[in-house]
């Protein structure tokens, strides 16, 4: 092993990859498709990738998908081009399986807003309530939970429960708020948010719209109730991506992180898609955790191996039984992955 490889790996966790030298000469497609062949891996990435990211995974989904992918698979390695807590659920439903994250750093805000040790004194004062948690926690969350849903099962996951339950639903506050409008439900709400999701301006987009009166206006339910109550749908990623192929309009307002866009215009390509103006000075919305995975990353990842997700053997048993119990509403619902959303 070379001098820098071992530099770069003595400072894995305080840098959060192998910080090395990529030859600027190499095609990093092309070395990338041969170390898929070589070591049998597979790349699962998120619709909030870099489109150059996008496009060389075998496939490419929102975080139900994503994690049906994963339980499913039947590569020796799993490159999951994501944050931290969607590549903590693949080595859950895939434990035996290595699982790579190009940036260990690539974390997230939502998640971070529901510390395991704090949740557990919430839960504490409703012993009897049923706890959801949104599948943008941590893998130890998971095991203080008793099932966990994403944005497109969520409103399942809740009616599956008993009416005579208490519901705790953490940690999206806005998306537990729109959860609560759909089913009739009262849910005892941690007070978390995304920070992507949760910096739409509403003054922008009223601006927006004027200029462009025939476009649609489609947003994630993790945007605040005041952006929801404006939009003409709401939906999971992969709801919005679906809507904008099948929906008869040619242009929308998209209020989700900006990397979808390029997905919905890979599937419309005769359609114009803007993304909803945040209330900063930027004019697109980028979720900075996701944008911490480059193409020299994911290739340094698989070519070294590193950085690897461990997870100790008591989190992977706790809290996988709430992933598959999320799986098996998805699958009773009709949830499952279609064949046209698998790329491989
Ligand atoms: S967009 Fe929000 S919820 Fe998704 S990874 Fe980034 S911070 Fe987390």
């Amino acid at each position: 092993m070379s001098t820098a490889v071992s530099i770069a790996q003595k400072n894995l966790h305080s840098k959060g990859f192998l910080d090395l030298e990529v030859d600027p000469t190499l095609d990093l497609f092309e070395e990338i498709e041969k170390l898929k062949k070589e070591k049998n891996a597979i790349i699962l990435a998120h619709y909030y990738q870099e489109s150059e990211i996008q496009d060389i995974a075998d496939y490419i989904g929102d975080s139900l998908g994503l994690s049906q992918k994963a339980a499913k698979t039947d590569a020796d390695i799993i490159v999951f081009a994501g944050v931290h807590f969607m590549a903590e659920t693949a080595k859950m439903l895939s434990p035996e399986k290595k699982v790579l994250l190009p940036d260990l750093k690539a974390g997230c805000s939502l998640a971070d807003s529901c510390p395991p040790h704090l949740f557990r004194k919430f839960k504490e004062r409703h012993p009897d309530a049923v706890v959801v948690s949104y599948i943008n926690c941590t893998a130890e969350l998971k095991t203080l939970t008793d099932i966990c849903c994403t944005s497109t099962n969520a409103v399942q996951v809740i009616e599956s429960i008993p009416e005579d339950k208490q519901i705790i639903f953490a940690p999206d506050k806005n998306l537990g708020a729109y959860l609560q409008k759909k089913t009739g439900r009262d849910l005892i709400l941690w007070n978390g948010t995304c920070m992507v999701h949760e910096i739409f301006s509403h003054e922008k987009i009223t601006k927006l719209r004027q200029r462009h009166p025939n476009a649609e206006f489609i947003a994630h339910p993790e945007c605040e109730a005041h952006i929801l109550e404006e939009a003409d749908f709401i939906g999971s990623t992969t709801g919005l991506l679906n809507y904008s192929r099948d929906s008869d309009a040619t242009e929308f307002i998209v209020a989700t992180e900006v990397g979808i866009l390029h997905q919905m215009e890979k599937a419309s390509p005769d359609k114009t898609f803007i993304p909803a103006p945040p209330n900063n000075t930027c004019a697109c919305n980028e979720c900075p955790h996701m944008k911490r995975n480059t193409l020299e990353k994911l290739y340094l990842c698989m070519k070294h191996e590193e950085p690897e997700i461990i997870l100790e053997d008591w989190i992977i048993e706790q809290g996988v039984k709430s992933i598959n119990r999320m799986l098996e509403i998805s699958d009773r619902a009709g949830l499952g992955l279609k064949p046209q959303d698998a790329l491989d």
